[in-house]
Formats: structure tokens, sequence, C-alpha cells
């Protein structure tokens, strides 16, 4: 579904992501870990074209995602969700408008059609009862849960979540990574940047393990937790058990 090749950013000197190929298949649930400073987000955004590679490709379905062919590049973009760390809502607007407002200005729905869908998500992420409420009445769980409904209202293929349980205090992690898990289990295709390693040896098939800028690990899920194969993995693992 995702295919990158030979992915390198920059950031002035610095290398923050470096030649970085991959490929992510349809209903794979993609565990991106390695430590702070690593490329993670940056690789997220390249994907999402957040951020321009200063060269390589990405595909989506087998075709190229070129920003110079505009009208193409939007429907691509559009194609893939994505869930920030620190929820980005609209904080003077209700948990539904937050939900109405891409499906009309991007998706051209009427305010009816927005509304059934955002309803149908709520209800999804259990906040049907929240949907006046706004952001700054709700929970950091509760945030993230309609940031969650939010980008499903666009009918994405794929999702993209960069560390989105990690500006939640511990008793509000689970709620969303439980969202999150019956995601996966509706054969959601995912790729999740994330410290949980709970989830990435459970929920996940796959962990691509990230160190400066580089894929270092790219296995099955079970096999990068029981048997790291690199140093880099092995001492990054030590430090997070
Ligand atoms: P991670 O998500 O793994 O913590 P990032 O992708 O955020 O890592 O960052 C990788 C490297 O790129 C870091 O050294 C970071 O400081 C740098 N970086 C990220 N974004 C920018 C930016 N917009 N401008 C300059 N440097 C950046
Ligand atoms: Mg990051």
């Amino acid at each position: 579904m995702i295919k990158v090749e030979h992915v390198t950013k920059n950031f002035g000197s610095l290398h923050a992501v470096k030649d970085v190929s991959l490929e992510v298949n349809q209903g794979e649930i993609v565990s991106l870990i390695g430590p702070s400073g690593s490329g993670k987000s940056t690789l997220l955004r390249c994907i999402h074209g957040l951020e321009k590679p200063d060269s390589g490709k990405i595909y989506i379905n087998d075709e190229v995602m070129d920003p110079s062919d505009s009208k193409k590049y939007r429907e691509q973009r559009n194609r893939m969700g994505f869930v920030f760390q620190h929820f980005n809502l609209f904080p003077n607007m209700t948990v539904l408008e937050n939900c109405n407002l891409a499906q009309i200005q991007v998706g051209g729905k009427t305010k009816e059609e927005a509304e059934k869908t955002s309803m149908e998500y709520l209800k999804r992420v259990g906040l049907a009862d929240k949907r006046d409420s706004y952001p700054n009445n709700l929970s950091g769980g509760q945030k993230q849960r309609v940031a969650i409904a939010r980008a499903l209202c666009m009918n994405p293929e794929l999702m993209l979540f960069d560390e989105p349980t990690s500006a939640l205090d511990p008793e509000m992690i689970k709620e969303v990574l439980e969202v999150m898990k019956d995601l996966g289990n509706q054969g959601m295709t995912m790729i999740v940047v994330t410290h949980e390693m709970g989830f990435a040896r459970k929920v996940g098939n796959r962990v691509i393990f990230l160190d400066h800028g580089e894929i270092v690990e790219d296995s099955p899920s079970e096999e990068f937790f029981s048997h790291p194969q690199s140093e880099r993995a092995k001492d990054f693992l030590s430090k997070v058990f």
C-alpha cells in the first residue's frame, strides 16, 4: 500500500532520515520505534507529505506521490489519516464541528452528511455523548479519541500515528491503545510511532527500528522483541524494559 524508496531528509547539515526504503502492505500494523531524535517523526511526516523529502520517492498503491501534480497529490494525501501527539484539535470548535470540518471543506459533504459520519465514528470511539463539548473540557485520552475519530471520518486507507499516547497521563493511555487495537482488528493499515512496547509487541505485526535516521531492523514484532539482531536494538530494548 505504501512504498518508501531511498528517502532522505536533511535539516541543514543534520541528516534526519538517511536513504530509507520500506514497504507496508494492506492490513499491516507497523510500529516505528527508536531513540528520541532517530528520525521517526520526520519519516512519518515525509510519508504524509508534511515534510518534503530531499530525495527519494513515496508511492501509495503503486502510484508515485508527486507534489508538482497538486490535484492528485492532495487526493493521495487525503487517503491517509494522521494523528498527532498533541491532538491538534481546533479549540474553538465542538467535538462534532472538529469532526465535520474536513469532510465539508475537503470532502465536499453537506453538513448533514458530515454529521452522520462524525456521529458514527464518535460512537466507535465511545464519545458520542461529547459531541457538543469543546476540546478544553475533555481529558487527554478523550481528546486523542476525538482526533482519531476525526481522521477516520475522512475514510482513510492508511492511518499514521505519531506518538499518540506520549502526551497522556498513564491512566488514559489504555483507552487510546484500545481504540487503535480495535481499528487494527478491523483491518486498518497503520504505521505507529510509539514507545508503548506492549502495543508494538502484541498489536503490531512488524517493527521497524530506526537509529540516526537509518533503518537498523525491520522484522516481525515477536522476532524483534525476542531476538533483536543488532547491538543498537539490543541496547535500546535494554533501556526501555
Ligand atoms: P524522533 O521523532 O525520532 O524523535 P525527529 O524526526 O523528530 O526524531 O527528528 C530527527 C532529527 O531531526 C532530530 O535531530 C531533530 O532535532 C531534527 N529535526 C526534526 N525536525 C526538524 C526541523 N523542522 N528543523 C530542524 N531540525 C529538525
Ligand atoms: Mg518524534
